[in-house]
């Protein structure tokens, strides 16, 4: 059994794939967990997932699935991570944030909220002698640097490693939530400072990871005992190979960097599915050094891998699927 659940979700076609290239679909579903992929080649590949949601899945599905078990044991003090994974454009932040944090219409609601309900939820239903405190944390990595969300002037959180609390942000902002409203309106703020970065250094969010952190502490009025459960959520950057030819300047630094902590992702998971006693090169990307404990078996992890259904988009899609497929072997 793999210890990270591993699905893919098919966006609808966008407007411009039906323009541009007719609606020719990629995929023909079989069932939830599998159906079958034409590559460029017209070649017939069948691929099978922990759960595929295809063109018209609802967000409270992708929720219950991937998210909903991981929430419910973060309050338990067990870690969790969620990442979506996928070539720009294919859905990331969608299911990720929905169409906007607040003020968003149900069935669009993103993973982000949903998670935050439900950590509430569970915290609201716990018995009465346990205590909850959650503090949520938001960076974003770009170009090798992780940045503070809630404090633009920490440019340079470093991440270090400690006995009781495992992989840690040093000293990144953590904003103490006691709702749901406040967890929505310190997301909200921590991605517009984001768009804020975005315009002042012009980077598009395709070009950085965006990491969400909560930590959910719990002590016990009867023994006395403190445990914290880190659900850990992550956007990445956009998968696609980045044309060398042409790209130059900042962009070429860019697409280097993301490439270099993607391809650090794929080694690590490699090197996690090639047996025991194998070197883990979990150091060599801000990236997996921050996953290090979602990936190497401290945690409950989920990976949504996001695809385009349009056939224009196929190379992608399958090196996405071929990256699902190898993370469902650790
Ligand atoms: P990414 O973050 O992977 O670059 P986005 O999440 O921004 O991609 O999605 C690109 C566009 O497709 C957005 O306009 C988004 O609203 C739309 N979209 C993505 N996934 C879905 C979906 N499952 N249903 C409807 N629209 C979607
Ligand atoms: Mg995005």
């Amino acid at each position: 059994m793999s210890n990270v659940t591993v699905c893919v979700r098919f966006r609808p076609l966008s407007l411009k794939e039906k323009k541009v290239h007719g609606d020719s679909v990629c995929i023909t579903c079989l069932d939830r967990e599998s159906f079958i992929f034409k590559d460029e080649k017209e070649e017939d590949l069948p691929f099978c997932f922990d759960r595929v949601f295809y063109q018209d899945s609802a967000q409270a599905d992708v929720y219950e699935f991937l998210a909903l078990p991981i929430v419910q044991d973060t309050v338990k003090a067990i870690n969790g991570t969620i990442i979506t994974y996928g070539q720009t454009g294919a859905g990331k932040t969608y299911s990720m944030e929905g169409l906007g944090i607040l003020d968003c219409d149900e069935n669009k609601k993103g993973l982000l909220p949903r998670v935050v309900d439900g950590l509430f939820q569970c915290i609201n239903s716990s018995p009465e002698d346990i205590k909850y405190a959650v503090k949520l944390s938001m960076v974003e990595i770009y170009m090798e640097k992780v940045r503070d969300l809630f404090d633009l002037s920490k440019d340079n959180v470093q991440i270090k490693e400690n006995k009781s609390q495992g992989i840690i942000l040093s000293g990144a902002s953590e904003m103490p939530i006691l709702n749901t409203e406040e967890a929505l309106k310190c997301l909200s703020r921590g991605i517009s400072n984001r768009a804020v970065g975005e315009t002042q250094m012009n980077v598009s969010s395709s070009r950085s990871h965006c990491v969400y952190v909560f930590s959910v502490q719990r002590e016990s009025a009867i023994d006395k005992r403190v445990k914290t459960g880190k659900l850990i959520l992550v956007d990445l950057a956009g998968s696609e190979k980045v044309e060398k030819t042409g790209a130059e300047g900042k962009v070429l630094e860019e697409a280097k960097n993301i490439n270099k902590s993607l391809s650090s992702l794929g080694n690590v998971i490699n090197a996690l599915t090639n047996g025991r006693g194998n070197h883990i090169p979990y150091r060599d990307s801000k990236l997996t050094r921050i996953l290090q404990d979602a990936l190497g078996g401290n945690s409950r992890t989920a990976l949504l891998c996001c695809c385009s259904p349009s056939s224009s988009n196929a190379s992608e899609s399958l090196s996405t699927l071929r990256f699902g497929t190898r993370t469902k072997l650790i």
